[in-house]
């Protein structure tokens, strides 16, 4: 099976897809992934694509379609592949489109984790971390035993940058702008569904498990 996962930021689509391909047997592509490891390993593209991503705004299409279908076409995939976090412009769908026709592939499903922006903004925006062990806690849904203190080392927990209420805004209009034209987009080809992604973790692989046994004929 070859699949596309799409949600906004903060709707679970790492643990979802990490569930799908372990379950369903499908490499697992994360452009997010992709992008930190060129940035770590200090590439030409991780130079290049690192101010855009401290800033929550998308790489220009032309370096990720780049990296992201070179991928696909070298990578081991035999058992399909799963994409999380790309194609997020209808550029990039349709570069993804026109690749797979080439290879006589092409996709079976788009799954859309969909997630209101009032739940996305409390999700993210209540998440702490502690600096030393990386521990994550929610203000709301995982609070600390000692209020702003980990419980394993007693560090004092932080917000990481990209959490603040701010940046997760900025990054939701992005994915309004940017990636709700593409949703549509695969709408229109008859390959979409839809999840809600507003129940929990166990409902949400549920109803994903389901539409995929669906499509496998189980
Ligand atoms: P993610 O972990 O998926 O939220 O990705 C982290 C950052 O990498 C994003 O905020 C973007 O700057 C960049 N990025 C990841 N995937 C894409 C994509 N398909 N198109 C453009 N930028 C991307």
């Amino acid at each position: 099976m070859n699949l596309v996962l799409i949600g906004p930021p903060g709707a679970g689509k790492g643990t979802q897809a990490s569930m799908i391909a372990k379950e369903f047997g499908v490499r697992h592509l994360s452009s997010g992934d992709v992008l930190r490891a060129e940035r770590a390993q200090g590439t030409e593209l991780g130079r290049k694509v690192a101010e855009y991503m401290g800033s929550g705004k998308l790489v220009p299409d032309k370096m990720i379609i780049e990296v992201i279908l070179a991928q696909l076409t070298h990578g081991d995939d035999a058992g399909g592949f799963l994409l999380d976090g790309f194609p997020r412009t209808v550029v990039q769908a349709e570069r993804l489109s026109e690749s797979l026709d080439l290879a006589g592939r092409s996709l079976d499903a788009v799954m859309e984790i969909d997630v209101p922006d009032e739940a996305i903004i409390q999700r993210i925006a209540g998440r702490r971390i502690c600096p030393q062990c990386q521990t994550v806690y929610h203000l709301d849904a995982q609070p600390p035993n000692v209020p702003g203190k980990c419980d394993r080392d007693g560090e004092s927990l932080i917000q990481r940058e990209d959490d603040r209420e701010t940046t997760v805004a900025d990054r939701l209009a992005t994915y309004h702008e940017q990636t709700r034209p593409v949703v549509a987009w695969y709408e229109s080809k008859g390959l979409l569904h839809k999840v809600d992604g507003s129940r929990s973790v166990e409902a949400v692989s549920a109803s994903l498990r389901q539409v995929l046994q669906g499509l496998c004929g189980e």
